[in-house]
């Protein structure tokens, strides 16, 4: 019983092709109340910026055009339903540097936070979240782990899976 219940609130997915992935992020951004935040986690190429279009996508916003890692300015914000702040911190080389720029914000604030390389500050993580962990597993393949992290998280996660096999 406990292997169950462990279970609750993880959905893994391998995605067979790009366009998969991206209507996974659009399913889930669909769904993501105010205040959200997202961890991805995964190398380069496993498909953090291109799920984060998805999700921006799902979150209402408008041109994905705009979604690109925000490398060197750490932060981007799009216009969608509600504020919606992707940070990528590949580059970044303390937790200093995201504090700077408002990091409280972007954890307890009513936006949602995408943040690629989540992992560079795990400390730092609020306890309620969502955690996307990426990897490659072919050419065209991805292996996608979505786990919510504390009750509301594990719900909407349960909400992604059984709104994922209706479309499929
Ligand atoms: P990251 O942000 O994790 O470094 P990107 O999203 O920028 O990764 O790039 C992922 C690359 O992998 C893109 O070029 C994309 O076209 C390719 N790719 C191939 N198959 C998939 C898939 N199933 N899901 C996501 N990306 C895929
Ligand atoms: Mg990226």
């Amino acid at each position: 019983m406990i292997e169950a219940n462990a279970e609750i609130g993880t959905f893994e997915v391998v995605t067979q092709n790009p366009d998969q992935t991206m209507r996974l992020g659009r399913l889930l951004g669909e769904i993501l109340p105010p205040g959200s935040f997202v961890a991805l986690v995964g190398s380069l190429g496993a498909g953090k910026t291109l799920l984060t279009k998805g999700l921006a996508r799902g979150l209402g916003v408008e041109d994905d055009r705009e979604v690109t890692s925000p490398s060197f300015v750490l932060v981007n914000e799009y216009r969608g339903r509600i504020p919606v702040y992707h940070l990528d911190l590949y580059r970044l080389d303390s937790y200093a540097e995201v504090e700077g720029i408002g990091w409280d914000e972007f954890v307890a604030g009513p936006g949602v936070t995408l943040v690629e390389w989540a992992d560079k500050v795990a400390e730092e993580l609020p306890e309620e979240r969502i955690e996307i962990h990426l990897q490659w597993a072919g050419e065209e393949k991805r292996r996608l782990v979505f786990s919510g992290k504390g009750r509301p998280g594990q719900t909407l996660i349960e909400e992604l899976r059984h709104k994922w096999e209706k479309e499929e």
